[in-house]
Order: C-alpha cells, then sequence, then structure tokens
C-alpha cells in the first residue's frame, strides 16, 4: 500500500518540469540577468517549501512572497536565500530583520519606518523599493520617487538593494502601454545611483533583453501557465489533479443528478461520484449550474485515456461524471481520474471555468495531498 492509498484527491507536482521551466526562463535572459522566482500564495499552490527547494538546487537564489508569514516559513526551508516580501510590512516590523527578509517598501511611509530601523539599529539591513509605472496599486509616485532620488543619506540609510516595477499587460505583446512603463522605469532609474533594477514578470521575460534589467521575477510560467496570450505555451505542464472514483451507479432516463437536479439523464446512463469538489478549487462554475441547462461549458474528466464529461453541479467534496459508453470492467472504486493533467491543462481548465490559470492553481485547497515527483537533491 503506497502512503497515498486514502487520499481522496491529489495534486501531483512534476518537480523536473518545474526545473526545466525555470532553465527556459533563465535562457531567454541577456547576460547579466538572474532569474528569480516568485513563489507567493504557497508557490501558487502548489507548496510554497517544496517549490522553493526545488527551485534553489537549479540555481535560483531570489525568492519573492507576498507577505512577512510566508517570508518566515521560506526562511526555515532555505537559509541562504535573498527573500523578498511584496506587500503588507506594515511599517518595519521587527520579525523582517529577525528572519533576514527584504522588505519591499511600497509607499513614503514603509520607507521612512525603515530608515527609523536603520537609525536606532546597526544601519541599514538591504531593502528593496517598487516605483509605481501605471499599476497604480503599490509603490512610490513619481513625484515620491523623484524626492527619494535626490537624499541620498535616505537612500545609504534605507540598504537600497533592488528597484522594482510592475507590468500591467505585459502577456499582451503588442500592447503598446509595456513600452510606456518600460520608458518610465528607465527614466526613474536614471534618478537614482546604480542600483539592481527589476521590471519583468513571466510575461515580461518574454518581451525581450530591454525588459530583463538585472533580475526577473517570474511565477506564472514556473508553474506551467502559457505566458503570452494567444501564443503557444512553451512551458511544461506541472501539475496533475487527480480525484477517485467513489461510486458507480446507473440511473433511468428521466433522473436528475445531484443539488438542483441540474443534469437530467436523456437515456440509461452510468454515474461515477468523484471525490473533488469545490473545497478542493474544483470550481463551481465548471458544472451546470442552473436547472437543466445542458450543453453549457464545463469540466471534463479523463478515465483510462478517454475524456468524459463532469455533469450536475460541483459539490463542496464531490463531482460526478458520466461514464455511459465506457466499458463496466474498466471502472472501480478508488481508481484515480485526471481533472488536470495530459488531457486538459491549467489554462484550457481555467477557459472551461472562466477564469484564469492563476486562480485554478492558487484554489487549489489543503486537502488534496500534493505528492512530488523528480526534482534534483
Ligand atoms: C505575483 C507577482 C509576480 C509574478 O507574476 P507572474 O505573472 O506570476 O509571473 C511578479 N512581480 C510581482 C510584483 C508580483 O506581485
Amino acid at each position: 500500500m503506497s502512503a497515498d492509498d486514502h487520499a481522496a484527491g491529489r495534486l501531483c507536482v512534476d518537480l523536473d518540469a518545474l526545473g526545466a521551466n525555470y532553465r527556459l526562463l533563465r535562457g531567454k535572459l541577456k547576460s547579466g540577468s538572474a532569474a528569480a522566482a516568485v513563489v507567493k500564495a504557497d508557490g501558487y499552490g502548489l507548496g510554497m517549501v517544496a517549490v522553493a527547494r526545488a527551485l534553489a538546487a537549479e540555481g535560483c537564489a531570489d525568492f519573492f512572497v507576498a507577505d512577512i508569514d510566508e517570508g518566515v516559513t521560506l526562511r526555515r526551508a532555505l537559509p541562504k536565500a535573498r527573500i523578498y516580501i511584496l506587500g503588507g510590512c506594515f511599517g518595519a516590523p521587527p520579525e523582517l530583520a529577525a528572519h533576514g527578509l527584504t522588505p519591499v517598501l511600497n509607499h513614503p511611509g514603509e520607507v521612512a519606518a525603515w530608515r527609523d530601523l536603520a537609525r536606532i539599529g546597526n544601519g541599514a539591513a538591504p531593502s528593496a523599493l517598487h516605483l509605481d509605472t501605471g499599476m497604480n496599486r503599490l509603490g512610490l509616485s513619481a513625484q515620491e520617487a523623484a524626492a527619494l532620488a535626490v537624499d541620498r543619506a535616505a537612500q545609504a540609510e534605507l540598504g537600497l538593494a533592488l528597484i522594482l516595477s510592475h507590468l500591467v499587460v505585459g502577456e499582451e505583446a503588442d500592447d503598446p502601454l509595456n513600452q510606456t512603463q518600460l520608458g518610465r522605469f528607465a527614466q526613474l532609474l536614471k534618478q537614482f545611483p546604480p542600483i539592481e533594477a527589476s521590471l519583468a514578470n513571466s510575461s515580461g521575460v518574454f518581451l525581450g533583453a530591454a525588459f530583463h534589467f538585472n533580475l526577473v521575477r517570474p511565477g506564472a510560467a514556473l508553474y506551467g501557465i502559457a505566458p503570452q496570450s494567444g501564443r503557444p505555451n512553451p512551458m511544461a505542464q506541472v501539475v496533475r489533479l487527480q480525484g477517485r472514483i467513489l461510486q458507480v451507479r446507473s440511473i433511468d432516463r428521466g433522473e436528475t443528478v445531484g443539488y438542483g437536479a441540474a443534469f437530467r439523464a436523456a437515456r440509461k446512463s452510468r454515474i461515477a461520484t468523484v471525490s473533488v469538489g469545490y473545497a478542493d478549487g474544483y470550481l463551481r462554475s465548471l458544472g451546470q449550474n442552473s436547472a437543466n441547462r445542458t450543453g453549457s461549458r464545463h469540466g471534463t474528466a479523463c478515465l483510462n485515456g478517454v475524456e468524459i464529461p463532469v455533469i450536475g453541479r460541483v459539490s463542496m467534496d464531490l463531482i460526478t461524471v458520466d461514464l455511459t459508453g465506457l466499458p463496466d470492467a474498466a471502472v472501480f472504486p478508488g481508481q484515480y481520474v485526471d481533472l488536470i493533467g495530459p488531457h486538459r491543462t491549467v489554462d484550457a481548465l481555467a477557459q472551461d471555468a472562466g477564469t484564469i490559470g492563476y486562480e485554478i492553481l492558487t484554489r487549489l485547497g489543503p486537502r488534496l495531498r500534493r505528492v512530488y515527483a523528480g526534482g534534483r537533491q
């Protein structure tokens, strides 16, 4: 018996594919530019520590997380890595220094707090500075940046190790906003003394050398999500989501399946109940959501290489699939069924659900057993 024999659903993470994606991205960079890894939101749902360890083994030295709690967890796994906190420092709490975490200073209040800390402590611990170039969420405005740029004393006290900005529409290669942001970022950087700079997320890596600066910050592409809309996806698929068949039943024509009687059998049918639901991140929008709305967009499962439709509503812990037409002998309780896998990529499932791959991955629930394969030791 394998250790996961009683797991209801599992998420298989291919660390070799992850490593290959990291190398592919790094291989696109101009010389002098390095690839960090963004592992926020539990490594986009895949398991932050396992993912970060695998990437560190590939030579990745810089990691970005969203908040301090994620940073503290990652620090325990990677004692030597540089770990940036993208947001939510709320001043300069002692946890940052205690765990050697590098805050991304997003507004003048954080800049002042980090400076105060350096004054009362033993000088500057490294920090990064976020400059806004068009996203208008986080980062210093052009005016605030200009004021800091002429204040060399402040800069020395801040320990500025990196200046970054974030692209708004990087996945649309032809959108003029990319060039606008690039121009604004270059203009802002000129006002500062030479400090390492970073602009590109996954998509930005594909916009060309001018976007690479000293460090790129890919997240999604590492995990297999297509970095450019409307172009072939060069990234390897990293995840496979599997549920298990709990029960198989036959129903007569006219009977309904699941909540709301959303599916009504048009013929005598064989239905399997599978052990994954919306609590696991199999989104409710992948089911049939108003009574008798057959033929609507829905998810599909794959059993023994055959694609079969998800029918009825998605429940919290369960979905139902239509096996009609598959030979009896081929199906048994306990059997694994693919929900994301070779038959349906993360991006394709996202399209079925009316969302983006990022949301599919980051909603994958804690109940799913994470199973890791491959990876360097
Ligand atoms: C999440 C995030 C990234 C990673 O973006 P992807 O599109 O997943 O590559 C990079 N930079 C910042 C500031 C982010 O918030």
